[in-house]
């Protein structure tokens, strides 16, 4: 099908939008390695290298992109890059080639009887997105609704060799005009170093923690000394798919918990505010499967005064563009994860890359997701290729 041979219908007298049919004609998968400019250490290891999988997706002349964000390592998720690169190739590929789609949503009905792996889902889900705002010569952040043009910026601080060093480090940070610091904190590694970088911050600065479930309910003393210091929230201090206990660890805490890891969709955001586990929710768009799910949740906040901010997954420019359109969904009330492309890489993968000016980014204003891949960067960081 060429770009001639779209079904372009003009929809409501609106000569901008459009209505295209997407066949699926191509997807590509890409594995490229970035090495990161400095380590970054949580409660379940270090990263130093990312391997991350780039989806292209391509119809009419159209190519979207998509990147799937999850880990090396089975941390964060069950998922890694290899289990998501098998996903993909086996299942998810062959289920959506040559399938015509009027609308993105349609994408999550075809893979709705592959279970989980919804970074792997996300990663095509993306690249499809990413294609229909180009098809409808639109900004991404526009296509779907968004609204805000300025997006504070919060940094996510790995675990350092000791509360000096951290509190140091933070300062630096500080200075350079974000808007939140989260500190990575874990077993041993916490309330020394909490209160350094508190009194290094001054009162004033939003300063978070995240734990990426170090403890548990017999902890709850130990994080119950964390309210002195003023926390914006503490970030998902029990099980990994737990609501339950974190909604009994709340009721001895002044402050308010977000959770992260075991929020999948606008359902569990829905348990978890009935369990009273979370008033504030941390949604990465790889853990939820994408956009659509995203934009669920999105809508469920708003609806019921839940604040919201988008956290990282140490993404390439592909992924981090796509959380800055997110982002610009007015449920978005607190500063998110998504510092500059230079504060990760030594050189992004797109241009222009993504920045920072007094703690906002705005949102890219060019067609899709906003940005050009380098593509002789990309083939020299490639270490394996699959053509569908
Ligand atoms: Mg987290």
């Amino acid at each position: 099908m060429t770009r001639a041979e779209l079904q372009v219908f003009e929809l409501w007298g609106n000569a901008n939008c459009y209505a295209v049919l997407m066949k699926i004609e191509q997807i590509e998968l890409r594995e490229i390695r970035m090495e990161m400019k400095h380590a970054f250490e949580t409660s379940f290891g270090v990263t130093k290298e990312r391997r991350i999988i780039l989806v292209a997706v391509s119809s009419g002349g159209i190519t979207g992109y998509g990147e799937v964000s999850c880990n090396e390592t089975p941390g964060y998720s069950y998922e890694t890059t290899e289990t998501a690169w098998h996903i993909l190739k086996d299942f998810i590929a062959p289920t959506v080639l040559g399938q015509v789609l009027e609308q993105p949503a349609d994408y999550q009905a075809l893979v709705k009887p592959l279970r989980g792996h919804p970074f792997a889902k996300a990663g095509l889900e993306l690249a499809i997105w990413d294609w229909f705002a180009k098809a409808a010569n639109a900004p991404l952040w526009k296509y779907i609704g968004g609204t805000k043009t300025e997006l504070p910026v919060g940094l996510s601080v790995g675990i350092k060799k000791s509360p000096e060093a951290l509190a140091e480090f933070v300062l630096e940070q500080q200075a350079l005009g974000y808007q939140r610091i989260k500190l990575k904190i874990g077993r041993g590694r916490d309330l020394a170093y909490v209160a350094a970088a508190r009194a290094a911050l001054g009162e004033g600065m939003n300063l978070t923690v995240d734990a990426n479930s170090d403890y548990t309910l017999e902890d709850t003393a130990m994080l119950k000394e964390l309210d002195q210091y003023k926390l914006q929230y503490i970030e998902q201090p029990l099980e990994n798919d737990d609501i339950i206990d974190h909604g009994t660890l709340a009721k001895s805490l002044s402050t308010p918990l977000c959770l992260d890891e075991p929020i999948h969709s606008a359902s569990d955001v829905r348990r978890a505010l009935q369990m009273g586990a979370a008033k504030v929710i941390n949604l990465k768009i790889g853990r939820v499967g994408g956009h659509l799910e995203a934009h669920k949740i999105a809508a469920y906040c708003q609806a019921n005064s839940v604040a919201l901010w988008c956290g990282g997954m140490l993404e390439s420019g592909v992924g981090r563009a796509h959380n800055v359109a997110l982002q610009t969904l007015a449920a978005f009330n607190m500063a998110s994860d998504t510092a500059p492309s230079a504060r990760y890489w030594h050189e992004d993968i797109i241009e222009p890359e993504i920045i920072m000016e007094n703690g906002i980014t705005r949102p890219l204003e060019g067609i899709g997701i906003g940005v050009k891949l380098k593509h002789d960067l990309i083939s020299k960081l490639t270490t394996r290729v699959l053509g569908f």
